[in-house]
């Protein structure tokens, strides 16, 4: 049975580049991919994984059928691990130092084995420092793979032990290709593509096929929120059953569409082309100085809507649509800062 598992086409490069060093025996212990999310990171960590641990040497994909790769695919290889944050947000010391032992042992079967830390980020500062030991004294044969949507927040020590990946969106055309090609059956991908900023993987992964009609509850309380034709706390109880970071990033995305509109009057620099006419009716509810307040406190209330922290969602929620309906720009900057 083939692998279903292949490499997304925006992934070319990096892959050429990282299987021949693998091929050469010329491959750095540490690997760290950084960039946005939905770039498919740690899909491709994965798959490198499971090729490099694949014993049909000859494969260019997980051949699927050796024992590794049966061994990979019910998760019991013993020469992989994948350290992930449990229960907490936050990798802890106890993982890393399990990681330690298990690193400072002989591999079981090929002779290599890898481990994946996935997001990076996650490690406290106490893990990081743990972690730091193995990247200064490699043990033989291993490979580390580092997944990171910030490595600003790694310890430079740790970014500069790791061989760099930065990953980048794919072009539109190599995004849409490829949408179209594996979805087929989605429409509209070009105007799902745009909302989801070229990141094909977010169109598939987040935007489900009623999230069009969730988008249009946020815009349409936004637009009577905005016009002062609400009790903005009734609006926010609406949308309590939610996924709340959905609904920041949608109303910070309409009202990035608002003022991108208003300063340029062009259609074709925002993101919901499909929604011309709400985009104008935000642009004309609010002034400059109201939108530009508002995204940024939406960009500061989505940092801790997926921080570790446990926010009240729903009095987030309610606290922007309370102080977007009151029209002061600098009431809705003063809550978010
Ligand atoms: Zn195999």
């Amino acid at each position: 049975m083939a692998y279903e598992m292949t490499f997304y086409p925006w992934h070319a490069t990096f892959k050429n580049k990282i299987i021949s060093q693998f091929q050469e025996q010329k491959l750095a212990h540490a690997l760290l991919f950084s960039g946005p999310g939905y770039l498919g990171k740690f899909d491709f960590a994965q798959l490198l994984s499971r090729l490099f641990l694949c014993e049909d040497i000859l494969a260019e994909l997980p051949c699927g059928s050796c024992a590794a790769c049966h061994l990979l695919a019910a998760g019991t290889h013993p020469d992989y691990r994948l350290i992930e944050p449990v229960d907490s947000k936050l990798i802890k010391i106890e993982q890393v130092r399990e990681l330690i032992v298990w690193l400072g042992q002989t591999a079981q079967r090929s002779g290599f084995k890898i481990v994946i830390i996935n997001p990076a980020q996650q490690m406290n500062h106490q893990s990081a420092n743990a972690l730091l030991k193995c990247l200064e004294e490699p043990t033989p044969n291993t490979l580390i793979f580092l997944i990171t949507s910030q490595p600003g927040s790694l310890l430079p020590t740790i970014r500069s032990r790791c061989q760099q990946y930065s990953f980048h969106k794919p072009d539109q055309e190599m995004a849409l290709d490829w949408l179209m090609e594996q979805y087929p059956e989605i429409s509209k991908p070009k105007n799902l593509l745009d909302i989801a900023d070229g990141l094909p993987l977010a169109v598939v992964n987040k935007l489900d096929k009623d999230y069009l009609a969730r988008r249009l509850l946020v815009v349409t309380a936004l637009i009577t929120i905005l016009t002062a034709q609400v009790n903005p706390v009734a609006e926010a109880l609406k949308f309590s059953k939610h996924e709340m970071a959905e609904v920041f990033e949608t109303c910070h995305a309409i009202l990035a569409d608002g003022i991108k509109f208003k300063l340029t009057r062009d259609l074709a620099v925002v993101k919901n082309s499909d929604m011309a006419l709400e985009i104008e009716r935000v642009g004309e509810a609010c002034s400059n100085d109201l939108l530009f307040a508002a995204i940024k406190r939406i960009e500061a209330d989505l940092k801790v809507l997926n921080g570790p922290t446990n926010p009240n969602k729903n009095f987030l929620l309610e606290s922007l649509f309370v102080d977007l309906g009151s029209g002061q720009s600098n009431q809705i900057l003063e809550f978010g800062l």
